[in-house]
């Protein structure tokens, strides 16, 4: 049905190992010579279809609609492909370096009240990117200097030029690197003074956050990397790269 993953759906190369040569067995199951893996093809053709769906940003609810499929099953299909792309940051994560900008920002919650730092029943998440480079994000209990540094030191290589804007957690930022610190009212149009490249990830992010409503607050780092990825890769062919990160990471079908 869809390129990057026929050569699976249709038998030819086993889902496991990749080889060839398969056979069929008498209760239509596949099986593998080389990794002696027996899987139901049908199986696993259905859960491509729904990581189609998922690549193509459809909610889970219509995707159970349209492939009349139970809700809960598809949902959990959702839910192991995020935790899958999770790990796949993990391993492909290098140090950012060079000029990055380090910014935060909030999700959830309700609307109405207060917003921006410190907004009530919102979850805190710290962004850095680097121009020209990727974006990484982590959720953060806080936005204090140690929690926020904690992630500087691990993410990013010494000696980088930091872009922040004038919050008072990253004041002592120069000891990692320069620190440029943009007051928000003047930060744009000013050479290489801005943070607009990570604002455009949080525009980017929210703008798909507001199809999630009542994402429970501990569950919202999965899909805060899952915004990551798809930002990250977003002028990649998505399909086939999702395809083989459920091989690698999430590749059973039930
Ligand atoms: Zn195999």
């Amino acid at each position: 049905m869809v390129v990057g993953s026929a050569m699976y759906e249709h038998g030819r190369k086993c889902w496991f190992c990749g080889s060839y040569g398969l056979s069929r067995l008498s209760d239509k199951r596949i099986w593998c010579g080389k990794c002696r893996k027996k899987y139901s093809l049908k199986k696993l053709q259905t859960d491509l279809r729904v990581l189609y769906y998922f690549y193509l940003e459809v909610s889970a609810r219509k995707c159970a609609k349209e492939l009349n499929a139970n809700y809960k099953t598809v949902s959990a299909r959702y839910a192991a492909y995020r935790n899958a792309i999770v790990k796949y940051t993990e391993q492909e994560f290098k140090k950012l370096h060079g000029k990055v900008e380090a910014d935060e920002s909030y999700f959830g919650g309700k609307r109405k009240g207060n917003r921006g730092r410190g907004a009530f029943n919102k979850k805190a998440v710290f962004g850095i990117l680097e121009r020209n480079g990727k974006v990484y994000t982590a959720v953060v209990e806080n936005v204090s200097a140690k929690t926020l540094f904690k992630h500087i030191k691990k993410k990013t290589r010494k000696g980088s030029v930091f872009y922040t804007d004038d919050f008072k957690s990253y004041k002592d930022l120069k000891q990692y690197g320069k620190n440029s610190r943009i007051k928000h009212s003047k930060a744009f149009g000013r050479g290489h003074n801005h943070i607009n490249g990570i604002e455009g990830f949080w525009s980017y992010a929210e703008e798909r956050f507001h199809k999630y409503h009542g994402i429970k607050k501990k569950n919202y780092l999965p899909y805060i990397k899952e915004m990551e990825f798809r930002f990250n890769h977003r002028n990649e062919q998505l399909y086939p790269l999702l395809v083989d990160i459920k091989r690698q990471f999430a590749p059973k079908s039930t």
